[in-house]
């Protein structure tokens, strides 16, 4: 056996393609691909090499490429084969080198040595993560920022900060006299004062790191035949609802996105809200009220040939829709209402314009530190509340002992952002909702 617990797994997604990769970490990983790859002694740091790799009952040509640690993602020894992008080529490679001594990996295993080795702090590996589950330009964009280190810095900064006033509470110590402590007290509380001010603004900064990770919700209400699901099928560009001519089409809600701008908009197409005794439409009513009550944003479709103002309960912005204008009836679109053709296209692409100026108010904008994850997100709270107690007792003037303690409490639930302080626990639940390979 090999020593040094290599680990090994498929990096790319199972099924065809022109290219599979599969990758190994650990201290040992060079002496197993030294028995099964032709040209192994050619390999250097990060250099692709072509040879043979031998699996047994099949021989591939691939691409093999070293990283010597540290410089590599895992920061161990790694490892990456490139295949012909068969499924049974990848599963014989990485059979190959499991019976050569290495272990198949355990989902996000990759990237949890990568932290454990320093690579990464906790929130850049999480990070990773977001980036992989990402569904637009925005999302990418604002887990990319993750990746490199913006949080990172932002968080460790205001650590750092805290720390640096904790510290001179410890050295005051030494020279218990009052004006000591006095003087501390002085010093300290500006600083606080922008650590507080700093992580207030990433806690603010939550709202919109949703908005980028997940987009918006737009629900599509109106009557049967309004053109609800003409509509959705319009905003997707692509045919996705059944559209017929029978009202009461649409039983269930449909769910599709669609990118603008490279902000995700997520539409829920509802049954045609309307008074029915049929049981399986009453259950698609009853979602589609549910749908425009939690939506960022309603679309009312109303028929101009046949206006029927239908009442919409939402907590979210209503956008008014006349559809059907190609139809030249003699009715007029009303002030703050968009006409338009599901049919024809005419006036949708003015539609998503209106709909990204709803959701975002604006524009959606990813500057300065941006939180994107609910776990970093209760985390900072935690560590605003401490730091904010913290603050008031040296405000009133009591002894610093208090004051510490909540300081304390800030900085661990601060570090446990960054991982500085992760448990066991938090690390497997983390690195479990990871892909294997990753
Ligand atoms: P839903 O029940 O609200 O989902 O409505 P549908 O999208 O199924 O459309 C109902 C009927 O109206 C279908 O026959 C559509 O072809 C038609 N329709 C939808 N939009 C338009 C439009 O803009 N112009 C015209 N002329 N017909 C439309």
């Amino acid at each position: 056996m090999i020593e040094g617990n290599v680990i090994a797994a498929l990096a790319t997604p199972v099924g065809r393609g022109a290219v599979s990769i599969i990758r190994m970490s650990g201290s040992g990983a060079k002496e197993i691909i030294s028995r099964c790859f032709s040209r192994a002694d050619k390999l250097e740091h990060a250099r692709m090499v072509l040879g043979i790799f031998d699996a047994g009952e099949i021989k591939d040509r691939v691409l093999v490429v070293l990283f010597e640690s540290p410089h590599s993602y895992t920061g161990e020894t790694l490892v990456e084969v490139h295949c012909h992008g068969s499924p049974e080529i990848a599963s014989r490679i990485l059979r190959r080198l499991v019976a050569l001594g290495a272990r198949p990996a355990e989902a996000g295993e990759f990237t949890r040595r990568a932290f454990l080795n320093g690579k990464l702090g906790l929130d850049e590996a999480e990070a990773v993560g977001e980036l992989i589950n990402a569904k637009s330009a925005a999302a990418v964009n604002a887990a990319m920022d993750g990746v490199r280190g913006k949080l990172h810095r932002e968080v460790e900064g205001i650590y750092n900060d805290i720390l640096t006033v904790i510290s001179a509470y410890d050295a005051a110590i030494d020279y218990p006299e009052e004006d000591v402590e006095e003087q501390t007290a002085e010093q300290a509380l500006p600083v606080l004062g922008n650590a507080a001010e700093r992580l207030n603004a990433l806690i603010a900064s939550y709202s919109q790191g949703e908005k980028l990770r997940d987009g918006f919700r737009v629900a599509i209400v109106g009557l049967p035949n309004a053109g609800k699901s003409s509509l959705l099928n319009k905003l997707l560009g692509r045919e996705r609802a059944i559209v017929t001519a029978n009202a009461g089409t649409t039983r269930d809600t449909i769910e599709e996105s669609y990118e603008y701008k490279g902000v995700l908009f997520t539409l829920v197409d509802t049954a045609g809200v309307r008074e029915t005794s049929d049981e399986a439409e009453r259950a698609g009513v009853e979602r589609s009220t549910q749908a425009a009550r939690s939506a960022h944003i309603v679309l009312r479709v109303t028929d101009i040939s046949s206006p029927v103002f239908l009442p919409v309960e939402t907590s979210g912005k209503l956008i008014d829709i006349y559809n059907k204008t190609d139809l030249k009836s003699n009715a007029r679109v009303p002030e703050g209402a968009i006409g338009i053709s599901a049919l024809t296209g005419e006036g949708v692409e003015e539609l998503k314009e209106a709909v990204y100026a709803a959701a975002t108010g604006g524009e959606l904008s990813a500057d300065g530190v941006v939180l994107t994850n609910a776990r970093h997100y209760a985390l900072a709270l935690a560590a605003a509340d401490a730091l904010n107690a913290g603050i008031n007792c040296l405000v009133g003037g009591g002894t610093p002992d208090l004051a510490l303690g909540e300081l304390g409490t800030a900085l661990a639930q601060l570090g446990k952002i960054t991982g500085a302080n992760a448990t066991d626990d938090v690390l497997d639940d983390i690195f479990s909702r990871f892909c294997v390979g990753k």
